[in-house]
């Protein structure tokens, strides 16, 4: 291709760094000899995350964007060839057209690549990223490089005085040629595989002899693995159940993963070599089959689900909610689903988060430097580096906090020790984040560890460590009921942490002696008064309780560093530092005892449940309250005990997290009611049924409610899935299905709205309204994106009479709401909506008068004539809100305001042989009594649902023994993408009465989160459904996060630990796997904490 003369290549200098752009191949060529070290910057998928994440450092880029001869494709009949330059979506384009065009037997290697083009990372990523950047950085979790080597590809490659074009060339074999592609991940799309592969074999025409075999591994070592003295040693073998045997085991001898792998899952990922083997070996079984059913037998029908992988299909759902009397005014907005009053702006980007407002004059950032011990004595802290670096202004330590470094407990700055990795020990101001960044980087510590340093719940019981006293509540006489029952069951059932994951991190800007974010922390640790201090949110990008008490320490460390250097702070913690410095969700450890009769009614239940707190106690003491007070769920059990403790240890301070310790600690609950089911031999569903409340009642702890909408949600919702239908259906399905199993799960949940202390149900509005009749609406709650300030559109909308357009709804500030109590606990809107009803109603209680004078008058007449006559336009309404009363001596009392009750159905998909599992259906009854504004309740019920989904599935936080956190990141952990919604998914509001909430309404913020434990226990009834076919115990406990590691684990055949595979074909598999019973589930980190 002739080279166009005129182009100049253009080069940008900057102070570190220098970018050329090369504009012709032979420019580019000359570029590469002159900085052979500069990386070619494509799509910048790999190099940009190594110099972000790892440190990198090029003092000069390469770019040859635009050359045509990276960009072209050239199909023959010997196969295509694609310029490197490709993205991922252009060469999924390309390769879908030639697919479309040319015989099936001829693009085998094509359609391996194109099924792994659809899961690879996620659509924005394979628009940008490029074949040739994928092969050249050969991440060793590849999903292409296998596909590609076992396909025979070939790499063309140029450089100066060699003049070849960068390519690959896919050669295919025809008929007797097989190419299979396969993946393993956390999520079906945007997860690295934990192992994938690309093999092929070419067999002797005609026959299954093997002329030619390759296997090619990904994530089992340090870059994609060829397991080619195994193909070697079975060249001339028939393709048979020997050859399968042999295989399996040279395969395993030749590709060793060492116990102490990087990402750990050692067994797993052996377990998972053999399996994908196996599928492909079933994959060429059934080509041949197909190629000459006379000579080759199929595979048995109940092996064909292993097949296929899950579909990824569009999600479907139908969401049925309530219709508003047909008698309210038209312009009444209560009732209806009206959109989020900042949808567009979400949506559009035109919403302004801290991040996005425009730089303050003199302004610096902060960066925290965090300790990397558990445990420890800080023996010197040397700032100097830091300090010598360009913009750095200074370094602020617990030195500098002029007032109270120890708030409530809870610690600022470490001083002298530290107690867990991430503890923020300093931070630095600098003029940029990066100045910031790379100065905190070169702070030196010097530590000495203490002992003990206490990671795990089991760590800290053994070391009687606890950051609070033991909560108890207690009906009925327990020890004696244990002695009258036919059946005594115990058990333990850990359920890990969860990560908030909001999407804008924490964040905080403090100017100097004008504005400031939290106010308690703030003012103690300046030493002001409280009224000095002026905090104002408009808006967080999401907080799920990870923003109830965390920014009030983080606006306190910038506070202190503002007010050192008398200048404005941007603190801004990127999502890494954020995971592992404001931790999450606490982890729990349940150990039950549960006494039954054999007809399924349980008797007596004595259970303990050990959070794990982390260092210091944040919410600790409420969600111990919670999870006790919750503990029973939907279960009447005469003799019932239940304690809860929270650990003390050396790990991040957990905090509050949407549920506040309901979502794990019932989980408890209905594993041993699922336990109790599988003892007598009936289904959970059965138990559930049988022990449910079923008239109006008192709680363990007194507390008397009535279950009336509880059991509509439940016979509801068996009868419009048609749960009993769809169970037998899967029973059908398992029996003809040996490598895929379906299961299903329904659960109740009894879930109580609010937190038992009064004073923390109270809340203030203040509402103008201004002469032109425009109204401004303030209160004291904050907006995380629930659509709370929508919803008070809606209210004061309703009580003035007036269109939601008269209505601005203003941002949250100390300085008109003082005092104003967190926003949580699904109360938002009840306190608050109660505050601008009564508001709302004082004023037109003032306007009566001037209305009754002149009834046909519009709105702004009445106001106008108000100024008139000297009435104020302003007020603010205090509400006391509901009266809760607990005792804990007595444990007894009404902690809650009200009861809300729902029932979720799910059923689940799950591949035996990888563990992996697809959500094929939930419905979702929930009592929403009278929804507000059903478009965002609904978006609650299903955000939390899945949400929880996300807990009990994929979400999962990695530690090693040391206590440092690994996951901290997207590419570690892994909250539910698109692919996890459910494929269909209904939710239905069931309409109850709530006469104490505003517009009888009830709180649905936190409640469907724990509805997302019927996708987990619809997984252990699919794994169950494995074990009893392999004749192995169906009484096992499965621990949350259901991955698909502990899926495959738990369905155990003898391809876990490699016995004598074969037998599966021709023994009987009950009798086999009886010697399979003891395998134990093993890893180089710690999941359980
Ligand atoms: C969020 C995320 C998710 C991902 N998920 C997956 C996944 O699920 N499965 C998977 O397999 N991969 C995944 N990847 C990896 C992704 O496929 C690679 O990052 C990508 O293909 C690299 O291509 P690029 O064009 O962006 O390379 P760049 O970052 O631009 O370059 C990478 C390297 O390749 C060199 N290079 C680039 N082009 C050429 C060329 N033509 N000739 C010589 N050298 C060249 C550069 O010098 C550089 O060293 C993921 C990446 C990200 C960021």
């Amino acid at each position: 291709m002739a080279e166009d003369p005129n182009k100049r290549r253009l080069t940008f200098q900057g102070k570190r760094t220098t970018w050329i752009t090369s504009v012709t191949l032979s420019d580019l060529l000359e570029l590469k000899v002159n900085f052979p070290q500069a990386p070619l910057v494509m799509g910048n998928t790999e190099v940009g995350p190594r110099i972000k994440f790892e440190d990198e450092f090029y003092p000069v880029f390469i770019t040859p964007l635009g050359l045509p001869e990276l960009y072209f494709v050239d199909s023959t009949d010997n196969g295509v060839t694609i310029g490197a330059g490709y993205s991922l979506a252009q060469l999924n384009d390309a390769l879908g057209s030639i697919v479309s065009e040319q015989p099936k037997e001829k693009t085998k290697t094509y359609r391996a690549l194109l099924k792994h083009l659809r899961t690879l990372a996620g659509p924005q990523i394979r628009n940008m990223a490029t074949l040739g950047g994928h092969v050249v950085s050969r991440p060793n979790y590849s999903d292409l490089n296998p596909i590609l080597a076992a396909g025979n590809a070939i790499i063309n490659l140029i450089s100066k005085g060699k003049r070849r074009s960068f390519r690959f060339c896919m050669c295919f074999y025809f008929q007797w040629h097989f190419v299979s592609g396969m993946r393993l991940a956390q999520c079906q799309e945007n997860a690295f595989a934990i192992v994938n592969a690309g093999m092929s074999v070419k067999f002797e025409d005609g026959t299954d002899t093997i002329k030619d075999l390759q296997m090619f591994y990904g994530s089992v070592g340090p870059t994609v693995v060829s397991a080619s003295q195994t193909c070697k040693q079975l060249i001339g073998r028939q393709w048979d159940d020997q050859m399968l045997s042999d295989a399996c085991r040279l395969v395993l001898d030749e590709i060793y993963i060492p116990p102490a792998a990087e990402g750990g899952m050692v067994e797993y990922r052996r377990t998972l070599i053999i399996s994908l083997l196996f599928k492909f070996y079933l994959k060429v079984r059934r080509g041949l089959n197909k190629m000459d059913p006379q000579k080759f037998p199929d595979i048995p029908e109940k092996f064909m689900s292993a097949l296929e992988d899950f579909p990824i299909e569009t999600p479907q759902g139908i969401q049925m909610f309530q219709c508003v009397d047909p008698r309210q005014p038209p312009q009444d907005p209560v009732g209806h689903p009206v959109m989020h009053q900042s949808a567009i702006k979400h949506a559009t980007g035109e919403a302004v988060y801290i991040d996005d407002m425009p730089p303050i004059a003199q302004e610096l950032f902060l960066a925290p430097v965090t300790s990397t011990r558990a445990h420890a004595k800080i023996i010197s802290i040397d700032v100097s580096e830091a300090l010598a670096l360009p913009g750095v202004v200074d370094v602020i330590t617990a030195e500098d906090v002029p007032g109270d470094n120890n708030p409530q407990e809870e610690i600022l700055y470490a001083q002298n020790e530290v107690i867990c990795v991430g503890q923020i020990i300093c931070t630095v101001a600098a003029d940029t984040h990066a100045h910031a960044k790379e100065a905190a980087k070169q702070v030196k510590i010097t530590y000495e560890d203490i002992e003990p340093r206490i990671i795990t719940i089991e760590q800290a019981l053994e070391h009687n460590s606890f950051l609070t006293a033991e909560r108890k509540i207690e009906q009925g006489n327990v020890e004696q009921a244990f002695k009258h029952v036919d059946q005594i069951i115990e058990g333990e059932v850990h359920v890990e942490g969860q990560e908030h994951f909001y999407m804008e991190t924490q964040t905080i800007l403090a100017i100097p002696k004008e504005e400031d974010k939290e106010m308690d922390f703030v003012a103690t640790a300046l030493n002001v008064p409280r009224s000095r201090i002026a905090c104002h949110m408009r808006r967080a990008g999401g907080a799920f309780g990870g923003k109830a008490s965390k920014p009030a320490l983080l606006g306190a460390i910038t506070a202190v560093a503002a007010n050192k250097t008398g200048r404005p702070i941007r603190f801004i913690l990127e999502r890494g530092d954020d995971m592992l410095i404001t931790a999450g969700r606490h982890p729990l450890l349940g150990k039950y005892k549960i006494g039954f009769m054999n007809n399924g009614v349980i008797k007596s239940a004595d259970v303990e449940y050990y959070v794990n707190g982390g260092c210091t106690p944040d919410e600790s003491e409420l969600v111990v309250d919670i999870i006790v007070l919750k503990s029973e769920n939907t279960y009447y059990i005469p003799n019932f005990r239940c304690r809860g403790r929270a650990c003390k240890t050396n790990l991040p301070s957990n905090t509050a997290f949407r549920g506040f310790g309901f979502p794990q600690s019932t989980v408890v609950v209905e594993a041993y009611i699922t336990a109790v089911a599988s003892q007598c031999n009936l289904s959970p569903e059965e138990i559930r049924e049988i022990n449910m409340y079923k008239r109006i009642s008192k709680t363990a702890y007194k507390d008397m409610f009535n279950p009336e909408p509880l059991r509509r949600c439940w016979k509801e919702c068996l009868e419009k899935s048609s749960f009993y239908a769809r169970k037998q259906a899967a029973e059908e399905f398992n029996k003809k299905n040996y490598w895929k199993k379906k299961g299903l799960s329904v659960i109740p949940m009894k879930f109580t709205v609010g937190i038992p202390y009064t004073y923390l149900n109270q809340a203030a509005a203040l509402v103008h309204i201004y002469l032109d009749g425009s109204v401004l609406v303030i209160h004291g709650g904050c907006e995380f994106g629930q659509g709370l300030y929508t919803k008070m559109v809606q209210v004061a909308s309703r009580e003035l009479n007036i269109p939601s357009s008269y209505i601005h709804p203003y941002e949250t500030s100390t300085v008109t709401v003082p005092n104003a109590v967190f926003t949580a606990a699904s109360m938002g809107t009840d306190t608050n909506g109660k505050a601008v009803q009564n508001a709302c109603q004082i004023l037109m209680a003032r306007l009566q008068p001037i209305i009754r004078k002149n009834p046909k008058g519009k709105w702004e007449d009445w106001v106008n004539h108000w100024w008139g006559s000297a009435f104020i336009s302003l007020l603010i309404s205090l509400l006391r809100g509901y009266q809760t009363n607990m005792d804990w001596e007595k444990e007894e009392g009404h902690a809650f305001p009200y009861y809300l009750y729902g029932v979720s159905c799910s059923e689940v998909e799950v591949d035996c042989l990888t563990g992996a599992h697809k959500l094929l259906r939930t419905d979702i009854f929930i009592d929403a009594a009278f929804s507000i504004n059903p478009a965002l309740d609904i978006g609650q019920v299903e955000g939390g649902f899945i949400q929880g989904m996300g807990l009990y599935t994929t979400e999962e936080l990695k530690y090693s023994p040391e206590g440092v956190l690994y996951s901290r990141g997207t590419n570690d952990y892994k909250i539910p993408a698109v692919a996890e919604i459910p494929e269909e998914f209904y939710v239905t509001f069931v309409r109850s009465q709530n006469p104490i909430a505003i517009y009888s309404s009830k709180g649905l913020g936190e409640a469907s989160m724990f509805l997302g434990s019927s996708v987990f226990f619809a997984i252990q009834d699919a794994v169950t459904a494995a074990r009893r076919e392999r004749g192995l115990t169906t009484s096992f406990t499965l621990n949350s996060p259901a991955t698909p590691e502990l899926i495959r684990m738990n369905c155990m055949d003898q391809l876990n630990t490699y016995l004598i595979w074969s037998i599966i074909w021709k023994v009987s598999v009950k009798q086999t796997n009886k010697n399979n019973l003891k395998y134990q589930v093993t890893g180089s980190h710690i999941n359980r904490i």
